[in-house]
């Protein structure tokens, strides 16, 4: 069927790129929606580790046309040294389309956020300082550069002078840092300008044009639900829109095509950097899932914070991306720690929320309702059906699939691709 929405339904990291890997036998398109080099999937490639950060990751199934569409932003310096990464182990990137509306990173962005996050101290925001606030902020200001900019050097220059005037007294004069110079900007980004221009295209009218024809296109969210700007924990989120709905206006297509939203979701929960998370465990149990999950950032290195399932976030999920399925990723993780436990509801100042308190003060106070599930002892890494897990692990499924009221289509127990095991029945 026509497309398929597929993003993270807790804060990110949830194994999306293990989704894509599933389904890209049947996606002639890939396309990455929003967010910049912020992102992180790890792949595998011609039996090396592979961490790309902003291609989509369709790049590596020779059939997919891979695109970077409107609502990302681009750092081209970055995009062009993924690009030659990929080309060094084989991979033909001429199937990367990039769309001429996404915006561009400029080195302005980089120095503005790296010296603002110094200035607010303890209040910083744990950015990944790759410049994408900025950048997303200079969007919405409206004097923000796009990669079509690239390819009128005229209009490039133009725009570069203005924006350059003001960013360099914020520079100077509030931060005390030295001007950046037009003229080297200039000569840096009309060299990338010469290697992108085959990768140009008009993204929307491409993706429609393959709708009509009946191929099939998969949009693939960075980050997760609850750090969307609109929908996360607000200010402790991304710059973007990972939700469904943002999917739609990046790629430049009408919900009339999307049959399939799915929802990936870890069998636990992690977290990068500052924010309310609930049911953050910090012991053995943290300890645990940290070293069995491999939880550290793919784009920054930094150690995830972990804690239970919460099943309040998850329906909260569901409920703004309309999801179809979910796809439950590391349930291996979850052996040998009997009772696990999953979070059914939370307690603000006596008082029980079944879904995510409407206000962030209420959030930031919530503690977990816990239930206790009874986990199971045996490995299932070479477990090769949903039938074939231990009973315990089946039963844990069906709650939490019961707590969000969305089914469960794929539940997977380690990174490779055959072991994602279809529920029956379910899986379309
Ligand atoms: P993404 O950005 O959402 O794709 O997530 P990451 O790339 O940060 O995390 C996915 C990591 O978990 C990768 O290293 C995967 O190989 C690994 N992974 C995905 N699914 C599973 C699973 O079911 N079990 C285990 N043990 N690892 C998995």
């Amino acid at each position: 069927m026509p497309a398929s929405i597929v993003l993270g339904t807790q804060w990110g990291d949830e194994g999306k790129g293990k989704v894509v890997d599933y389904l890209a036998d049947r996606m002639d398109f890939v396309v990455r929606y929003q967010g910049g080099n912020n992102a992180g999937h790890t792949v595998i490639a011609e039996g090396q580790v592979l961490k790309l950060h902003l291609i989509p990751s369709g790049i590596l199934y020779p059939h997919i046309t891979s695109v970077i569409a409107d609502g990302v932003v681009i750092d081209p310096r970055v995009l062009l040294e993924e690009m030659d990464t990929l080309t060094g182990l084989g991979v033909d990137v001429s199937r990367l389309l990039v769309s001429g509306n996404a915006h561009l990173i400029m080195p302005y962005h980089l120095e503005i956020e790296r010296v603002v996050e110094r200035f607010l101290g303890k209040n910083a925001l744990g950015t990944t300082k790759r410049g994408i606030g900025p950048a997303y902020g200079d969007k919405a200001a409206r004097i923000g550069l796009r990669v079509q900019d690239l390819f009128d050097p005229k209009i490039f220059r133009e725009k570069l002078d203005v924006v350059l005037r003001e960013k360099n007294v914020v520079l100077t004069k509030v931060y005390g840092r030295l001007p950046l110079e037009a003229d080297r900007i200039v000569e840096d980004y009309a060299g990338y300008a010469d290697r992108l221009r085959p990768h140009l295209a008009d993204t929307s009218k491409l993706l429609h044009d393959g709708l009509r024809e009946g191929r099939r296109v998969m949009l693939e969210g960075a980050q997760g639900t609850l750090l969307d700007l609109d929908h996360g924990t607000y200010p402790f989120v991304t710059s973007s829109n990972p939700v469904a709905g943002y999917a739609l206006a990046s790629a430049g297509i009408g919900p009339v095509w999307v049959d399939r939203v799915i929802g990936v979701t870890k069998a636990y929960v992690t977290r990068v950097g500052a924010g309310p998370f609930p049911t953050e465990e910090t012991g053995e149990i943290a300890e645990t899932l940290v070293k069995r999950g491999g939880e550290f950032g793919t784009t920054t290195g930094r150690r995830r914070r972990t804690g239970w399932f919460d099943a309040v976030i998850l329906r909260y999920a569901a409920r703004i991306n309309g999801f179809t399925e979910l796809f439950l990723t590391k349930l291996d993780v979850l052996s040998e720690l009997s009772p696990i436990k999953v979070c059914v509801a939370y307690e603000v100042d006596g008082d029980r929320y079944e879904d995510v308190p409407p206000h962030q003060s209420l959030f930031h106070r919530a503690t977990p309702v816990f239930e206790k599930v009874e986990g199971w002892w045996e490995d299932l890494g070479d477990v090769r059906s949903f039938d074939a897990l231990p009973a315990a692990a089946r039963s844990y499924v069906k709650r939490l699939e019961d707590l969000v009221g969305v089914p469960m289509s794929v539940v997977s127990v380690g990174p490779a691709r055959e072991q994602s095991l279809p529920v029956a029945a379910r899986e379309a």
